[in-house]
């Protein structure tokens, strides 16, 4: 009897009686909350049924292509799939989109052209997006094909200035991207509605410039997406919620027709366009990954927001709040000094389902001016849908956390990570 409850089977994963029952009083309040995010999953899982059901996915799509990848039916029929699900006009789902920023520059690059200005709405664009736009100067950068760029930055509390919107844009803006997961930053990430009102201002000023939004982390967790509110585009990676954990590799492009004619002809060549590109054997994890991204990206969303509660209980700074709504699955906690990040991380580490016997280790990341150190023990490698954690060695050492692929395994990953520091004597209850 004893061994099955569940007491003795966290005990048997190193958590003691005391951190089980704190971390069980810390849920108890959460109920409503996940109730509102069962429901958002809900909803979205049948918005998703819904476009497999009308696009006729059989079992012939799960068969990939070779080669060219001429007439290659479950590609063409997944990113059918993509485009109603998004209510979008087309979309671009492929495997030779190899990651969020590679899908990013597509879209912008192929729309683009020399003379044309980029405008960011919401300041300063995920870091890997500068080498994209020669904000760092970098090999084949816009910035190189005479894409100029501008920028309208954030009001003092991080929100959008519709104000600094409008004075950013002149006659030669042609695109203007905006965020939607706040990524690394301290600013809010965006609502669906708030990233409406951006695209609105934006169109008050010149209709026909292209709207796009970086969707990263932000798919499933409201009941519609910014190409609801009038983007032209949206963005994401496969290995974070729309690949539902499953997917080993992918970007997607949603949009209008024009927007995504153009992106094809730069993901392949001018003249071939979307007719090459084979799917080889990735198509039933694509499928079946974007099946499961709502019931995946809901698991992720109450891992943070039990993390967010659980620490700030015990004075720690999190970000968003616990009592906050989300809009998307990053949650920033901020741990003031480093012995305690490192704890998190390990903690993290050590609930993994592959490489939990490692410990991470701080290290010199390329491009980061401190050390980082990250956490993860992924099916899928450097897959943030996955229970993962990371932060740079700094002031005020924060430490960035995503995912959850499962919800028990997310609540068990955060109860380890809680329960290291416990151990270690940095929390103490
Ligand atoms: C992850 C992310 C990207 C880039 O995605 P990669 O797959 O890491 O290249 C871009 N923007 C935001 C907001 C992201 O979270």
């Amino acid at each position: 009897m004893a061994f099955t409850d569940m007491q003795s089977i966290y005990s048997s994963l190193g958590i003691n009686a005391r951190v089980f029952d704190i971390c069980e009083d810390v849920l108890s309040g959460l109920e409503d909350r996940f109730k509102a995010i069962d429901e958002t999953s809900e909803f979205c899982q049948l918005r998703v049924l819904n476009a497999f059901q009308k696009n006729n996915v059989n079992e012939s799509c799960l068969l990939g292509t070779t080669g060219y990848g001429y007439n290659d039916i479950g590609r063409d029929t997944l990113e059918k799939v993509y485009a109603d699900y998004f209510h979008a006009e087309d979309c671009l789902v492929r495997p030779q989109i190899t990651c969020g920023t590679h899908a990013l520059a597509l879209a912008l690059m192929s729309n683009l052209r020399p003379g044309d200005e980029l405008m960011s709405a919401v300041g300063k664009p995920y870091d890997t997006l500068e080498e994209v736009i020669g904000i760092r100067p970098s090999k084949g950068s816009l910035a190189e094909y005479g894409i100029t760029y501008a920028q309208a930055d954030l009001n003092d509390d991080g929100t959008p200035s519709y104000e600094n919107i409008k004075n950013a844009i002149n006659d030669r803006t042609k695109l203007v991207t905006i965020q939607r997961s706040k990524g690394y930053q301290t600013r809010p990430s965006l609502s669906v509605e708030t990233i409406g009102r951006i695209i609105e201002t934006v169109k008050s000023v010149r209709k026909d410039i292209i709207c796009m939004v970086d969707n990263c982390y932000g798919e499933f967790v409201e009941r519609i997406e910014p190409t609801d509110v009038g983007a032209d585009m949206v963005v994401g990676s496969l290995i974070k919620n729309p690949g539902g954990g499953l997917a080993q590799v992918g970007g997607y492009i949603a949009g209008t027709s024009e927007c995504i004619e153009n992106v094809s002809y730069r993901l392949t060549a001018p003249g071939l366009g979307r007719e090459v590109g084979p799917s080889l054997e990735a198509l039933p994890r694509m499928f079946q990954g974007f099946f499961m991204g709502p019931v995946v990206t809901a698991s992720a969303l109450k891992s943070a927001i039990f993390a967010a509660t659980l620490f700030e209980k015990y004075g720690f700074g999190s970000f968003p709040a616990g009592s906050e709504d989300r809009h998307d699955i990053i949650q920033a906690i901020t741990f003031g000094k480093p012995e305690s990040l490192i704890a998190f991380c390990e903690g993290i580490q050590s609930a993994a389902p592959v490489d939990s016997s490692y410990a991470p280790e701080p290290w010199d990341m390329p491009g980061y001016d401190s050390k980082v150190i990250m956490a993860a023990g992924a099916f899928v490698s450097g897959s943030s849908i996955e229970l993962s954690a990371d932060g740079p060695l700094r002031e005020p050492y924060t430490a960035y956390f995503q995912g959850g692929i499962s919800w028990p395994h997310g609540k068990f990953g955060i109860i380890k990570a809680f329960q290291t520091l416990v151990d270690k004597g940095l929390v103490l209850c």
